[in-house]
């Protein structure tokens, strides 16, 4: 049987971009379908613009800050609208490169809704592709829970394109794109107030960082409501929102924004016609190598519900590349140290085991902890704190996790990640000299266990 493709995608975000570059370098007659924006979530409306917002809400600090090293500038003042359309300026800058990554690399975009029509036929715009693959790279939508008056809040990917930054948010959840935002919206000057329905926020994160971050978010004047959550939205006659919380107190603001995690994305997407499955949380069930209850069709990334970052989705589309069409260069994806960051201010950078995942692992653990001020804000009347947590095992010396709370916590953690990876001991952390005077030379000078 000859096909049209070797390799069909259905979307083209971090990884089904990553999956049909690959794929079409080897050889691969490639189709990539896109219904909404070349370069998926990440671009449009995840990582980079988010990372631009939380750029933008930094300055408010450093404008304060630097009058302590002499700067005397005058009353600082903000535009929403400007940031949003230089944002969107970058955006579409980007969508061109990827339209001019994919083309230029043999892979034939075809922009619509694809949806299956059998195991190796899928629809777009009126026509039938067959293909000897498809792989599914749908990503994910933002889950907004289904409270009367839910349709008065908006989710991510609404807080990109506000026309005016409000001046009360509700920021709803306690994951990671409730804290970036709410440090968003708080650093840019919006009234904001963070409610999560647990004790705590930023569950599986070393309960060390979560209350670090807790104090320092209070100190920068979020208002942090825990045991919180909203059971109704009502609009006002002058547009404001009344959100009625479970404990029957009411709040008044101009914008409520869940941010209360995020489904697969698999509207209309034709699965009925063909034998995937679902699995019991409602993604896409896949093998260890991507493969669906149907043969030929695969599926990676957010749309399988593993790991929802992007490097995790590059990483699975191009394992998925290699094994079908490169096999002799084919790498399980290793899901294991996984670094990460919360972008919120300050940042929150993690890589490895929380000393509780340790713990209850079976882990006999060491565990080093340091608590400082940035030595840039010794010149400021700034009192933030940074953390940073060494998690050992106290048998094999391994170090099981890195953990820190400050200023660029994520490029800190990458590099100790790849330490991680290869396995080094606290021996190697203390035999490493340090670069000085750095926040990082933190991580290689801390002797004395807090706690074992
Ligand atoms: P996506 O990037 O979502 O791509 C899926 C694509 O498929 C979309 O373009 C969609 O339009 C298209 N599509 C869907 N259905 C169809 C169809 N039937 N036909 C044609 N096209 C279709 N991760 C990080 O690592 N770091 C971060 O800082 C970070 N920040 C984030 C911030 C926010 C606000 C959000 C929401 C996410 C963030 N993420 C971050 C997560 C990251 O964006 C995702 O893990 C990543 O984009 C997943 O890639 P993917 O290829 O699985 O899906
Ligand atoms: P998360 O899963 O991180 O957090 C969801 C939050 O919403 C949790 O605090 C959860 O509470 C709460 N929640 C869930 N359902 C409800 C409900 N019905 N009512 C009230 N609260 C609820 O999801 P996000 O939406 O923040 O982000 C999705 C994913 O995207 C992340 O997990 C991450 O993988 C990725 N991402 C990565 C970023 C990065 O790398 N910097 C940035 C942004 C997103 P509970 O803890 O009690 O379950």
């Amino acid at each position: 049987m000859t096909y049209d493709f070797d390799l069909f995608v259905i979307g083209a975000g971090s990884g089904g971009v990553r999956a049909a570059r690959f794929a079409a370098g080897f050889g691969a007659r490639v189709a990539v379908a896109e219904s909404r924006y070349l370069g998926g979530t990440c671009v449009n409306v995840g990582c980079v613009p988010k990372k631009l917002l939380v750029y933008g809400a930094h300055f408010a600090e450093d404008f304060h800050q630097a009058q302590g090293f002499g700067w005397s500038l005058g009353e600082a003042s903000f535009d929403w609208p400007t940031l949003i359309a230089n944002k969107d300026r970058e955006i579409e800058r980007l969508n061109g490169i990827y339209r001019n990554l994919l083309l230029g690399s043999g892979v034939t975009l075809l922009e619509g809704h694809a949806r299956m029509l059998d195991a190796h036929s899928v629809e777009l715009g009126g026509k039938r592709y067959s293909a000897k693959h498809i792989l599914i790279a749908t990503g994910g939508w933002p889950h907004i829970p289904n409270i009367p008056g839910h349709e008065h809040a908006i989710g991510s990917n609404e807080a990109f394109f506000l026309k005016q930054l409000p001046k009360r948010v509700l920021v709803v959840g306690g994951g990671y794109i409730a804290v970036e935002f709410a440090s968003i919206f708080n650093g840019l000057g919006a009234q904001t107030s963070l409610l999560y329905r647990g004790e705590l926020f930023l569950r599986g994160f070393d309960k060390a960082v979560r209350l670090h971050v807790q104090e320092e978010l209070i100190k920068r004047g979020l208002d942090l409501q825990f045991n919180s959550d909203i059971q109704r939205i009502d609009k006002q006659a002058d547009g404001s929102l009344h959100a009625t919380l479970i404990d029957g107190r009411v709040l008044e603001a101009d914008c409520i924004f869940f941010a209360t995690g995020r489904k697969p994305m698999l509207d209309n997407l034709g699965l009925e016609n063909t034998l995937v499955e679902l699995d019991e949380r409602g993604y896409i069930q896949v093998d260890e190598q991507y493969q669906t209850r149907e043969p030929s069709v695969l599926a990676i990334g957010d749309v399988i519900g593993r790991v929802q970052l992007t490097p995790v989705a590059l990483a699975e589309g191009m394992a998925v590349a290699r094994r079908l069409f490169k096999p002799e260069e084919y790498r399980k994806v290793d899901y294991q140290m996984i670094p990460t960051a919360v972008f919120s201010l300050p940042n929150i950078g993690t890589v490895g085991l929380s000393e509780e995942q340790a713990r209850a692992a079976g882990h006999k653990v060491n565990v080093f902890e340091s608590r400082f001020r940035p030595m840039k804000l010794t010149l400021t009347d700034c009192q933030e704190r940074s953390l940073m947590k060494l998690v050992v095992d106290a048998d094999s010396d391994r170090v099981l996790g890195c953990h820190m709370v400050g200023p660029d916590a994520g490029e800190i953690i990458q590099g100790l990640a790849v330490a991680m990876k290869a396995g080094a001991t606290k021996q190697h952390f203390d035999e490493t000299i340090g670069v000085h005077p750095t926040a990082a030379e933190e991580f290689v000078t801390m002797r004395t266990p807090v706690a074992s």
